[in-house]
């Protein structure tokens, strides 16, 4: 099933590039290292950045794609409407969108979810325990109790997003504040999850239980039961 299921990870792609430190963890990018764990999980992989022609989303990928994932946090203010509308529109017509950290202030993520998305955050350092709220969801398969990370950027509540359909995660920081990490949507006909870690300048992305829930996200919004929708005027099925 998985080899079937093929991925388009969407990148920003500038911090990597201006930043010696991030480009020290990720030399071929977040959405390079993403790939390369999807890959080796079975996973038909392609990657797509900000600055190629149409952000690297044109209609053959994205007809070509089950399921999209968006990493961005700089950027969000170039990444031109027409192109969200599209996305959002695959979305509504059955892609999945897994969206990661800083992903929470896009444009397709707010467009999707029709609030501000806006948090609390801190870089100091804090270590995030990611608890799991719903043990028997299938994002969580193969994770223990909690996911610890010694170091990632704190995100606090009130996160400023609607009530999630299916809340898979809460993380808690040193700092003291909780957060909703793990958020399951549906529009239209597509699967939204939202995952919280990744911040640019710590090496998260390469933590296998992180990649392990990216993978069963990817799965859990794998458009299997897309059906073309009957609309618009329509005769009685009565005499
Ligand atoms: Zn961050």
């Amino acid at each position: 099933m998985t080899a079937n299921i093929r991925v388009t990870i969407w990148n920003e792609y500038r911090h990597e590039r201006r930043s010696e430190e991030v480009a020290k963890i990720y030399p071929e990018g977040i959405h390079g290292t993403l790939a390369k764990a999807l890959s080796e999980k079975g996973f038909t992989v392609r990657t797509a950045t900000l600055d190629e022609p149409e952000h690297g989303l044109t209609e053959e990928v994205l007809e070509n794609t089950d399921v999209m994932i968006w990493w961005g946090h700089m950027a969000h203010g170039e990444v031109k409407d027409e192109i969200v509308n599209k996305v959002h529109q695959r979305v509504l017509d059955g892609m999945g969108l897994v969206v990661l950290h800083s992903g929470h202030f896009s444009k397709i993520f707010k467009k999707l979810l029709g609030t501000d998305c806006d948090l609390k955050w801190r870089e100091s350092n804090d270590k995030e325990r990611i608890w799991v709220v719903a043990p028997n969801h299938p994002i969580t398969e193969g994770i223990g109790d909690y996911i610890e990370l010694e170091r990632e950027e704190m995100y606090g509540e009130p996160f400023g997003i609607p009530e999630p359909e299916t809340l898979v995660f809460v993380s808690w920081f040193t700092g003291g504040e909780v957060f909703r990490s793990g958020c399951c949507y549906t529009r239209g006909q597509g699967k939204i999850f939202y995952f919280r870690p990744g911040h640019e300048t710590l090496p998260t992305y390469h933590n296998r239980e992180i990649q392990q829930v990216i993978g069963n996200a990817v799965n859990w919004a794998n458009p299997t039961a897309t059906r073309k929708l009957i609309r618009g005027n329509t005769p009685s099925l009565e005499k």
